[in-house]
């Protein structure tokens, strides 16, 4: 497979903005990426590159396609609208070689922002429409960072497997068994590390996934939900109780339950803060406060995430920044210091490479 190489195509109309000293202090600070997903993350230029390759075209320009792909002026504030953002990368990722190839240009990008912790999270099923089994699609995304890694060889990466809510509970426990039978400590390189669910969360609460959460508990994957994004507190809580999980993505309900704050900092539960996406979908309004503050003090952990950076226009450096004009630049370099603590990702565990051992 040949390396992603990004065509530039559009230069830009004026010239960049000046690097400021925060930006330099935060594009430094060796980052821990705990939230990204994979469909939301491909950069523009390659799902463009694969659109020409098949000949597929819905769009005659780059820019045409990013204006597809990124979330725009005026579309801000609306769930609906960030997620049709994710809709014509299926139309390339349905290929083995392709999600591998999607996936090494994301890490690569970044590797690039100077994250050395990656976490992706990827949803198996949407990329099987062309045959893939769930389990190749898994594969497949594995093998895009295994290709990555031999460029960034100090770099630790993990996948998070993603049950789709909509997809109902019991293709979830098919993915969890899927999703350890590729699990890190029972492969020799890079491995899934977590078990994740997704989606639309209203009628969809956390307890209907109970049994899949207990397979991959049972099956030694850690455990995180998106939970407390588009609803309730009580959603953060059945994750929590209900599901035993980890970390909790988003979790912006939680910051209005003292109790709920309180536990998640005794139980040293890790909330994924991804700030730009949030207020692109309308979790939080701009311009309110990001819930941020009130997970820092309350005490409870929390991690900087870019959820989607190709949607959200946005890197592990950006999201720094954006989170240093809230709470100050000691309090990021604290969170990315936190985060490497939560990692799912323990090389460690994985099995010693044949002839080592
Ligand atoms: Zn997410």
């Amino acid at each position: 497979m040949v390396p992603c190489r990004p065509t530039v195509v559009d230069a830009p109309a004026s010239a960049p903005a000046p690097i400021s000293d925060l930006e330099a202090r935060l594009r430094t600070l060796p980052k821990v990426e705990l939230h990204q997903h994979v469909d939301g993350s491909i950069p523009p230029e390659v799902t463009w590159e694969l659109m020409r390759h098949y000949r597929l075209n819905p769009v005659d320009t780059l820019d045409e396609m990013r204006r597809h792909l990124e979330i725009q002026d005026g579309e801000e504030g609306t769930l609906l609208a960030y997620l049709d953002k994710m809709y014509y990368p299926l139309w390339v990722t349905q290929f083995y070689e392709n999600v591998s190839r999607v996936v090494e240009a994301i890490v690569d990008a970044a590797a690039r922002a100077g994250v050395v912790t990656l976490e992706l999270r990827y949803s198996p099923i949407i990329h099987t429409y062309a045959g893939l089994t769930p389990r190749q699609s898994i594969r497949a995304a594995l093998s895009g960072m295994n290709h990555a890694k031999k460029r960034h060889p100090h770099m630790k990466l993990g996948l998070v497997v993603i049950a789709m809510r909509q997809h109902g509970p019991h293709i979830a426990k098919i993915l969890a068994r899927q999703a350890l039978a590729e699990a890190q400590h029972l492969h020799e390189r890079t491995g899934v590390v977590g078990f994740d669910i997704a989606g639309p969360e209203r009628g969809n609460p956390p307890r209907l996934f109970r049994s899949a959460y207990e397979i991959a508990r049972l099956g030694r994957l850690r455990l995180t939900a998106h939970a407390g994004e588009d609803a309730p507190a009580e959603y953060v809580w059945q994750a929590v109780d209900e599901l035993g999980v980890d970390r909790v993505g988003h979790g912006c309900a939680a910051a209005g339950d003292k109790e709920l704050l309180r536990r998640l900092a005794r139980d040293r539960i890790l909330v994924e803060c991804c700030l730009s996406s949030n207020y692109h979908t309308g979790a939080v309004a701009k311009g309110a406060r990001h819930p941020l503050h009130a997970f820092l003090e309350a005490g409870v952990a929390v991690a900087l995430c870019c959820d989607n950076s190709t949607v959200s226009r946005t890197d592990a450096v950006k999201e720094a920044v954006l989170a240093a004009e809230q709470v100050g630049v000691e309090a990021v370099e604290g969170a990315h210091r936190t985060a490497d603590a939560f990692t799912f990702i323990r090389p460690e565990t994985s099995l010693p490479a044949r002839g080592e051992d």
